[in-house]
């Protein structure tokens, strides 16, 4: 039977824990709320996971640029971004057990006292809600007092406008052009996380793209397609994906158009991704705060114009969270059912497992050299020699390993070896000497496999 929701979460935790994609922070201090490390797997997903978005978004395009601005920017820039005064959410505490939620999210909340209960529902009243800042706040430098206050960045799109002018004069660029940018934010949430779905630490992929005002319309449209596609490309279920145009009263208040793409998680629908038309909002405000002009002039029309900019901005720790619960599935075999991740190759931890069949024979060395050659093609690999060749096919099924390649008595003679597809479990003989083309193109020629629903 499909797993019903709670348990498919329950599982894919578990799945986390066990093969080492994520782990608790702190953990043999009891942990620390909100807080994931990631584990030799799941460093390889958040690797694979920010290359195929950096791939895509900066080095296929001659229009996109990257950054890497710094976490503690001056303060400056968060009391006109606007974050010190806004960037908060309404949050309501229950006076009997003191536990504090989001008031915007109640229903996903959960009783401190009685995990089962809704807030409230312990019999404690729930007071007004009040603005509670989402920003850490720290101290540069020896003295703390409130000329040292410096804050950790809740989203990494600031670094970009401060940089706008520096990057578009360094790479002689003109409005259309974006600037990409990858790097950990921080946000001090309240509401309970779902997994890694919300964390306090996380890493964003951000980029924003700057165009003719009178452009913004078109390029808002174009990047709601782009950004659903790629999600598309990388083997998501189209049936649990949707793009939500906010309404009006929704919108932030700089913001002609906003739309989120949005994933049916075991828990609901959740924003995996936002698109924004930001106007000429931040690049206006830091305009006139910092009394630096960052405007585009065109030395053609003599034209001198503040560009709008639209902005995707994601999240690498919640794409790869929706990548394990999309590709994960418990299949029924004939005799006994298999844990398997159908993840796309392009963001599967490990690319190719290889095996000697047995530990003896020259079989070991000759797997070992089929390694080699696939990791001289930077392909990320895994070499086992223990245990039975089913019960290594189901561990790399397990960690969504895309194909293995066993080195068998056979091949010593007549140089094949035994290629074996995760998705279908189709076994072919290849040359040796072909496997690493062999893969290259099955990478490029994956599909998302039929599936039962869940
Ligand atoms: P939410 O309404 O869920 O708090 P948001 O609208 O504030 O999110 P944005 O500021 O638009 O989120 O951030 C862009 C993206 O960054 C989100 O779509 C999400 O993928 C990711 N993100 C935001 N907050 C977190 C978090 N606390 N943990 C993990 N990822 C996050």
């Amino acid at each position: 039977m499909p797993a019903t929701d709670a348990q498919l979460m329950d599982k894919v935790v578990s799945l986390c824990k066990r093969r080492g994609f994520v782990f608790q922070a702190s953990e043999i201090y009891g942990g620390i709320g909100n807080t994931y490390d990631y584990g030799p797997l799941g460093v390889e997903l958040l690797r694979r996971v920010k290359d195929a978005w950096w791939n895509r978004m900066v080095v296929e395009r001659d229009d996109v640029v990257g950054l890497d601005s710094a976490i503690i920017q001056n303060p400056r820039v968060w009391e006109v971004s606007g974050h010190v005064g806004g960037f908060a959410d309404p949050m309501v505490d229950c006076k009997k057990c003191k536990g504090r939620f989001r008031a915007d999210k109640l229903e996903d909340a959960r009783c401190p006292e009685r995990p089962s209960k809704r807030p409230g529902e312990c019999g404690g009243e729930l007071t007004e809600p009040r603005s509670f800042n989402l920003m850490f706040k720290t101290h540069v430098g020896p003295l703390e007092g409130s000329a040292s206050v410096a804050y950790l960045r809740p989203e990494t799109a600031q670094g970009i406008f401060l940089n706008f002018l520096n990057v578009m004069q360094a790479s002689r660029l003109k409005p259309p052009f974006g600037i990409a940018q990858i790097g950990k934010s921080f946000r001090n949430e309240i509401t309970p996380g779902n997994f890694v779905f919300r964390t306090r630490e996380f890493e964003q992929a951000e980029m924003e793209y700057f165009v003719p005002p009178a452009e913004s319309e078109r390029w808002f449209e174009y990047w709601k397609k782009e950004r659903f596609q790629w999600y598309l490309d990388l083997g998501l279920d189209p049936a649990r994906l949707r793009l939500r145009d906010h309404a009006q009263e929704e919108l932030a208040h700089y913001s002609t158009g906003t739309s989120d793409i949005e994933y049916e998680y075991p828990f609901g629908w959740g924003e995996l991704e936002g698109i924004a038309c930001r106007t000429d909002f931040d690049l206006k405000r830091h305009s006139q705060a910092s009394g630096v002009d960052l405007v585009y002039f065109d030395p053609e029309t003599r034209e001198r114009y503040t560009p709008f900019v639209i902005e995707p901005a994601g999240g690498i720790n919640r794409m790869a969270l929706t990548f394990l619960i999309d590709a994960f599935e418990e299949q029924p075999l004939e005799k006994e059912e298999r844990t398997v991740l159908h993840f796309h190759p392009e963001v599967a931890p490990i690319t190719v497992g290889v095996f000697p069949l047995v530990k003896k024979e020259g079989m070991p060395e000759k797997a070992r050299e089929i390694e080699r050659e696939l990791r001289r093609g930077r392909m990320s690999t895994f070499y086992d020699e223990k245990g039975a060749i089913g019960r290594r096919y189901r561990r790399q099924d397990e960690a969504g390993t895309p194909f293995c390649v066993t080195v068998d008595g056979e091949t010593l003679k007549d140089d094949l070896v035994t290629v074996r597809e995760r998705d279908s479990m189709a076994q072919e003989r290849v040359k040796s000497a072909e496997i690493r083309a062999w893969v290259e193109q099955a990478v490029r020629a994956w599909k998302r496999p039929p599936r039962r629903d869940r």
